[in-house]
């Protein structure tokens, strides 16, 4: 079984998905990794969900991704004595830290360390952004403020601090519960809300430990500015949208989404576009004309993966949404603009033998027009080399590590494979040309392309291309 897409699909679980039935049915549909949202699933549905998608890569053979994406510093409000109140524009607002019931002066915010980081200036968002306040006068168990945009607002909303750097870790103590559940059940990708700083990342790696990707959700504006420092710790990043919508004016997200996806292409770590992709099938069987056209801009500007939210995990046509998903990215992929915006954005090879045989291989693969490139891989450094190159042949990214295959579900353009380490040359180039084969890339008579390493099994040594013709059968010689 094999995609007809470069950019993979990353689809969230919940009440809509959670079962092994539909669990297969989308990944059939096209999900290439799914995603289990620990704000909303305890440790003992995590367990489920992993044995329920282990259960369909088993059955369908193929290498499935998890991600598991921590909650984070998520910051709300206490209760109201009348359970929701109407604040109006121009009035003041009181946040303290007295746990009584608020009313519409006052109320309750149980995170004393916004009390130390917030200062005069600063904006409170409430509601998903809906309301907004700035603060007039701050103390350390208050801070009064002028309201901006009105509205209702209700028990434990949650809030968003865009101006102010706030002396709280990314990892809370739910999410280290919650990394090292995920983590230890094998997982391949655990991500990281509200990131700011570089630091958080380096605590998530400590804990991780290696045993799966560090993915740095961007969604604050406190990230923006050390990108680089994040992605030179992170494995991964995800253009979150939803919480950046709120944090930072609407109309720069679409800016913000090209510079973050971009910053990632030239580290070669795969990207995430997230939230709201298909936001009108949660409820409708056919998206709105501007929502195709946003999966089409990511899938274009070369994103690795596009994802799903609502759509998949409480929807009401999941399968349905995740076969648009994947139709409007082979359309926007088989268009013949599609090749010269991708390499317009493609970023010069590294100065090192790795790249320098990837890039090798794009043009070659480019000047022979083959079906293929076969590169073998160990950790999975190599198949994200070359996919950084965003080569229009398919890539078979063959690792004898199942861990790598999985995670490398996420990377596009990259099909994963495990298999033995080859025993020498020759038993690579007809391993590679079988499997080309088999998996329904190239046919006998044409000609792939490998990448490896010798000596074989020698982790970092990619130093080898390789042409083949496939012989009667498949077999590359
Ligand atoms: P969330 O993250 O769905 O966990 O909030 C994605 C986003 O904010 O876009
Ligand atoms: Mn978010």
């Amino acid at each position: 079984m094999r995609r007809n897409r470069k950019v993979k699909i990353l689809a969230t679980l919940g009440p809509a998905s959670n079962t092994r039935e539909m669990i297969e049915k989308l990944f059939i549909a096209g999900v290439d990794v799914f995603r289990i949202n620990m704000s909303h699933t305890n440790h003992v549905l995590l367990k489920e969900l992993h044995g329920h998608i282990r259960a369909v890569e088993e059955k369908v053979k193929r290498p499935i991704g998890i991600l598991a994406d921590l909650q984070g510093p998520k910051i709300r409000i206490g209760t109201f004595a009348s359970k929701e109140v109407k604040i109006v524009a121009g009035d003041m607002f009181v946040f303290d830290t007295n746990p009584a019931p608020g009313d519409a002066t006052r109320v309750y915010l149980p995170h004393p360390e916004i009390f130390a980081g917030a200062k005069v200036g600063d904006n409170l968002l409430l509601n998903d952004g809906r309301l907004r306040v700035q603060i007039v006068k701050a103390a350390p168990d208050r801070l009064d403020t002028t309201i901006i945009y009105g509205g209702t607002l209700s028990d434990r909303k949650g809030v968003n601090l865009p101006d102010t750097m706030l002396p709280i870790p990314a990892l809370t103590e739910k999410d280290r519960a919650d990394l090292e559940a995920a983590a230890s059940l094998g997982v391949d990708w655990i991500a990281l809300s509200f990131v700011q700083r570089a630091d958080d990342v380096a605590e998530a790696q400590r804990l991780v430990k290696g045993r799966a990707g560090v993915m740095a959700k961007i969604e604050k504006p406190s990230a923006l500015p050390v990108l680089d420092d994040i992605l030179k710790i992170a494995d991964g990043l995800m253009v979150a949208r939803g919480d950046l919508g709120v944090e930072l004016p609407l109309e720069t997200v679409p800016s913000k989404q090209k510079h973050i996806t971009r910053a990632a292409r030239r580290y070669g770590k795969p990207v995430v576009v997230a939230t709201q992709m298909l936001e009108s099938m949660i409820t409708e069987p056919v998206p709105t004309r501007a929502e195709v056209s946003d999966v089409a801009t990511a899938v274009y500007e070369g994103a690795d993966a596009v994802m799903l939210s609502a759509e998949s995990a409480s929807g009401a046509w999941p399968e349905k949404t995740v076969q648009t998903m994947d139709k409007i990215a082979q359309s926007a992929e088989g268009d013949t603009y599609y090749k010269g915006i991708i390499h317009a954005q493609r970023n010069d090879a590294e100065s090192t033998t790795a790249d320098a045989i990837s890039a090798a291989a794009r043009t070659i693969a480019e000047t022979l027009n083959v079906p293929a490139i076969v590169c073998y891989t160990g950790g999975g450094s190599t198949g994200a080399r070359v996919a950084r190159e965003r080569p229009s042949a398919p890539i078979l990214a063959l690792t004898p590590i199942v861990a790598t295959a999985r995670r490398m579900a996420l990377t596009w353009g990259l099909h994963a494979l495990v298999v033995p380490d080859a025993k020498s040359l020759d038993d690579m180039m007809s391993q590679a040309g079988e499997l080309a084969y088999s998996e329904g890339f190239a046919k006998p008579g044409e000609k792939i392309l490998i990448t490896a390493g010798v000596p074989i099994g020698a982790p970092g040594t990619t130093n080898m291309l390789r042409v083949a013709t496939l012989g009667p059968g498949g077999k590359g010689v």
